[in-house]
């Protein structure tokens, strides 16, 4: 079976398949940059990044596309109001906000073109819709009149919806019952940021910049298109229809949305003001694996409810997977292998697999992570745990994490505290004449870059350059 998405556009199910045998091309729209990204918004790159990442476990070359949105009706305000340059609005957003992504183990994006870096590109489009008569020019401001489009309304399914065809909106931002000739490019006012183009003087909207980057890095019709589900309407219709009128061909042929993350009942949004930094969680001592984990692990079409409690109980699946990988790599392990574990192990990967291909289930994939865990730590627990199947697990599970991106495999260093406890039970070992278990602790400890010197006054330990 093969890959299957549910695609916005159609609102069902179906098979992915590329435009390119063996290659996929994404596009997502990336922040608006005139403040901090807060982990709502890092939900949605999150499940663009697990997206990308699984792509390329299943054998895809991926193009991944990330803009920033680094002027808008907001930006164009601060900087009017504060009286500094956009540019100085969004510089340091625009750092805090790949310091985020690294911080979750989100991969760069093979692009991240600026909106303000192709203007060009922009005035462009805007002329083509004129000469197709797709749009029209109003005291120096443009908008595209989607009376002229009959598509208008195929992603959002506006079929109920009053179309104010001719009548005019300048916003970026606007709601379902305000369906109406949407700005392409606005004339300059006193005080704003402007650009001196060949249709005159002005700034685009921010639909426009999607259309204008996304096409230039990936043609005119590419394969995938993300973004959370509030961008549906009017920001992805309104690329459709910006897009395909001007090229007479379909944009993006898949448009996944993730649904919002919610706190405590409401949609966690910067203008509300309930959201919370990721900064805000790591300053309470959160491991930032800990928060991709929670972030990840709930289906993207479904809901997440964040609270500190979730954020608890990732932490916890977390502790469970790196004390399994410890477990692992530290103990020692007879040759050969068990016929039942193994297909455990094989059956994990089947699953995980067979979850993803399904519109990305991956809590499903999760569940057969931990299956995976549960069935080798019995094993273990009752001595048929064997070298070949350790090493095929830890295998496998290096193979998953290249899209989960949470587990770890080099054990962090040892705190003073934890060595001197492994010495104490060494000590013990040795008075009990317990050989095996007093050098496995000497070796777990040397494998740690901690050196041990036996000498009458007990025993003292180094820490040793690798
Ligand atoms: P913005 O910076 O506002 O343009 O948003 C960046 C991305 O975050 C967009 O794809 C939004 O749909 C998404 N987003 C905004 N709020 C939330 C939320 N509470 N949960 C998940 N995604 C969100
Ligand atoms: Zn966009």
């Amino acid at each position: 079976m093969s890959i299957r998405f549910f695609n916005t556009l159609e609102r069902r199910v179906v098979p992915f398949e590329p435009l390119e045998e063996g290659k996929v091309g994404i596009y997502t729209c990336g922040p608006t940059v005139y403040g901090h990204s807060h982990i709502g918004n890092l939900r949605t790159f999150t499940f663009a990044d697990v997206l990308r990442r699984y792509l390329r476990l299943r054998g895809f070359e991926v193009k991944f596309v990330m803009n920033l949105t680094d002027v808008d009706d907001r930006i164009i305000n601060i900087a009017r109001d504060k009286g500094i340059t956009i540019g100085e609005v969004t510089a340091p957003f625009i750092e805090a906000f790949f310091a985020d992504l690294a911080t979750l183990n989100i991969e760069k994006a093979d692009i991240n073109p600026r909106a303000t870096e192709h203007i060009p590109e922009m005035v462009n489009l805007v002329r083509t819709l004129l000469d197709k008569g797709y749009a029209y020019e109003l005291d120096g401001s443009y908008y595209f009149s989607i009376g002229s489009f009959p598509d208008y309304g195929k992603l959002a399914r506006l079929e109920d919806v009053d179309l104010k065809a001719g009548a005019r909106l300048d916003t970026d931002r606007y709601e379902k019952d305000d369906v109406r000739d949407f700005a392409l490019w606005k004339a300059c006012k006193t005080g704003e940021h402007c650009w001196e183009t060949e249709i005159g003087e002005g700034r685009p909207g921010w639909h426009l910049e999607c259309s204008a980057m996304s096409m230039k890095y990936l043609g005119e019709t590419f394969d995938i298109h993300l973004g959370g589900d509030d961008l549906v309407f009017p920001h992805h219709e309104n690329e459709i229809a910006q897009s395909e009128a001007c090229t007479g061909h379909k944009f993006a042929r898949y448009w996944l949305h993730s649904r919002h993350l919610i706190l405590e009942g409401r949609k966690m949004s910067r203008s509300e003001g309930n959201f919370y930094l990721l900064g805000d969680l790591l300053e309470k001592g959160y491991d930032p694996r800990a928060i991709r984990f929670l972030l990840m692990s709930t289906h993207y079409r479904r809901q997440l409810n964040f609270s500190i409690e979730t954020l608890e109980a990732a932490n916890a699946s977390l502790t469970r997977l790196d004390e399994f990988v410890l477990r692992m790599q530290e103990e020692t392990w007879s040759e050969g292998s068990d016929k039942s574990v193994a297909k455990a192990v094989e059956r994990c990967r089947e699953e995980f697999v067979a979850a993803m291909d399904d519109d990305l289930n991956i809590s499903e994939a999760l569940a057969a992570v931990f299956m995976m865990v549960r069935e080798l730590n019995t094993a273990a627990d009752n001595g048929k745990l064997l070298a070949d199947d350790v090493a095929a697990a830890l295998g496998l599970l290096r193979e998953l994490d290249t899209v989960l991106g949470v587990a770890r495999f080099e054990a962090p260093e040892l705190g003073d505290e934890e060595i001197e406890e492994l010495i104490r039970k060494r000590t013990e070992a040795r008075t009990k004449r317990d050989f095996a278990e007093s050098d496995r602790i000497r070796d777990l400890l040397a494998d740690r870059g901690i050196e041990l010197r036996d000498t009458p006054e007990g025993t003292r330990w180094r820490k040793i350059q690798n």
